[in-house]
């Protein structure tokens, strides 16, 4: 007869999350692995369900007081998680509770490029929080109850004392009719998953077309949205085309990619010289780019323009906007319109100071501009640190610091061997990359983060 301890318990969802990793061929797997996870959960209670059931509501009740909860462990979560463990080493009395509806870290920033050639962009949380003193909860929050200061996931409530908000964003369709039923999100692993199966197949498909329209309208790509993620991917998929002409023997000209931007240039909160010189680049690699038009509606195979006209397309990807999930909202706290976290310049919620947001999911302001800060990494990774640090200064009775971003430069791919962008430098310069070495710059970021959270965990991680 097996004790059902505490440890047992723990142990067990150990080895759970230790499931060996075996790289990108894996990704069904892990795309399943919270739902395997809740059909195995209640068999496994079903055998001793009430010494369990009482084991594990202790378990999460246990130290009530002492719980620092993250919900999210993105760019900013799974930086404040780090940096809160760290500062708290020699405190043991807190606890850092981690939560995520993922068993894995998406390098979000590289979701285009996953989306078209499959590259790998995801790494398993167990991988960075080994040996590290934090508690990792798999499952998606369900309810923030601000009052009672407790979160609901799969269906047990985990009490906080500080609460970090970084649940990130989710794709907007503005009510757009028929948008949400007839197109392509990318927002997530799974959306990336999706397109990049749905691109191989049509490729495939369309090379045994003989009808050359129905050819053409099964290859004509079209994205809608022409902020960073809509240029890089479209950037991207321009590259990749050419390898579906020569896999598939179809001919070049059969292949059409078309870019709908509703502002009147593209990337709008870049500087005007790098919009058109992205929009320059974007048309030399036989990018249709139309700018100042709005998608109004789409059905099946049919795209609405505010001009009137009609684009014959099954292939739409949709990355037109952000919202932010209901989640915070349901909970009480005062949001913006998008959905974000009102924060203060500590990134405390206005109305519930030991509630903090960072992130797409916080409403920062940036106090030079006085304008929210946009929804981009490297804002996350700092607001990250911040929140972690000024919830240690809380707790310990010091002076916290003011949030101040720090635009370290914006870079922006298009395709396998291009990037545009700039770097900042000391005293308000600023150095332009075009090109190859732009692309350089792109993959040196995403280096960084990697380094970044190898030193920050203190573990070998790799994807
Ligand atoms: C295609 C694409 C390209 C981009 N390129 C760039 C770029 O070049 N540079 C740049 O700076 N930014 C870029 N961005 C934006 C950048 O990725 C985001 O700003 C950044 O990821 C925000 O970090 P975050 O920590 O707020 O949220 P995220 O990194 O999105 O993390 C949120 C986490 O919360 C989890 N979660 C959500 N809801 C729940 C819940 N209810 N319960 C439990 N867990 C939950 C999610 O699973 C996720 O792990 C790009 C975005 C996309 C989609």
């Amino acid at each position: 007869m097996m004790n059902l301890t505490k440890e047992y318990i723990e142990d067990f969802l150990d080895e759970f999350m230790l499931i060996e990793y075996k790289g990108r061929d894996h990704i069904i797997a892990r795309a399943h692995f919270r739902e395997t996870f809740n059909e195995l959960i209640p068999k496994f209670f079903e055998r001793k369900e009430e010494v369990l059931q009482t084991n594990v509501t202790e378990l999460i009740n246990e130290n009530n007081l002492k719980n620092i909860v993250i919900i999210g462990a993105g760019y900013g979560g799974l930086t404040a998680a780090l940096r809160l463990e760290r500062l708290l080493k020699k405190h043991s009395f807190f606890k850092v509770h981690l939560i995520d509806k993922n068993p894995f870290h998406t390098i979000k920033t590289q979701l285009h490029e996953a989306a078209v050639r499959k590259t790998e962009v995801s790494i398993p949380l167990y991988k960075i929080l080994k040996n590290r003193n934090i508690q990792f909860q798999l499952g998606e929050v369900e309810n923030i109850d601000v009052e009672n200061k407790t979160v609901q996931i799969n269906d047990k409530l985990l009490p906080f004392l500080f609460l970090i908000i970084a649940i990130g964003s989710k794709v907007n369709y503005y009510n757009i009719p028929g948008m949400a039923e007839h197109s392509f999100a990318l927002q997530s692993l799974h959306d990336a998953d999706k397109i990049y199966e749905h691109i191989s197949n049509v490729c495939a498909t369309s090379a045994s077309e003989k009808d050359e329209s129905i050819r053409k309208n099964n290859l004509r790509f079209v994205i809608g949205g022409g902020g960073l993620s809509g240029v890089e991917f479209a950037g991207e998929l321009a590259d990749h085309t050419s390898k579906c002409v020569a896999n598939f023997n179809i001919a070049n000209n059969d292949v059409e990619i078309i870019l709908i931007e509703a502002a009147k240039r593209l990337v709008p909160f870049m500087e005007e010289s790098f919009s058109s010189r992205i929009e320059k680049k974007l048309i030399e690699k036989g990018i249709k780019v139309l700018t100042d038009l709005k998608i109004e509606q789409r059905t099946d195979d049919e795209i609405f323009l505010s001009n009137n006209s009609v684009i014959k397309s099954k292939n739409l990807i949709w990355t037109g906007g952000i919202r932010i999930s209901d989640l915070i909202k349901r909970g009480g706290l005062k949001t913006s319109t998008v959905g974000r976290l009102i924060v203060d310049e500590y990134l405390q919620s206005e109305s519930n100071k030991h509630i903090y947001a960072i992130g797409d999911s916080a409403n920062a302001i940036n106090p030079v501009t006085r304008k929210p800060v946009p929804a981009a990494a490297q804002f996350a990774l700092q607001q990250g640190r911040l929140a972690a640090e000024n919830i240690y200064a809380e707790i310990f009775g010091r002076v916290k610091k003011k949030y101040y971003p720090k635009v370290l430069g914006e870079v922006v791919s298009l395709g396998k061997h291009l990037a545009i962008g700039w770097l900042a430098l000391p005293f308000l310069k600023k150095i332009t990359f075009v090109g190859f070495l732009g692309r350089l710059l792109k993959t040196a970021i995403r280096e960084k983060h990697i380094f970044l959270l190898r030193k920050e965990s203190r573990n070998w991680i790799t994807y």
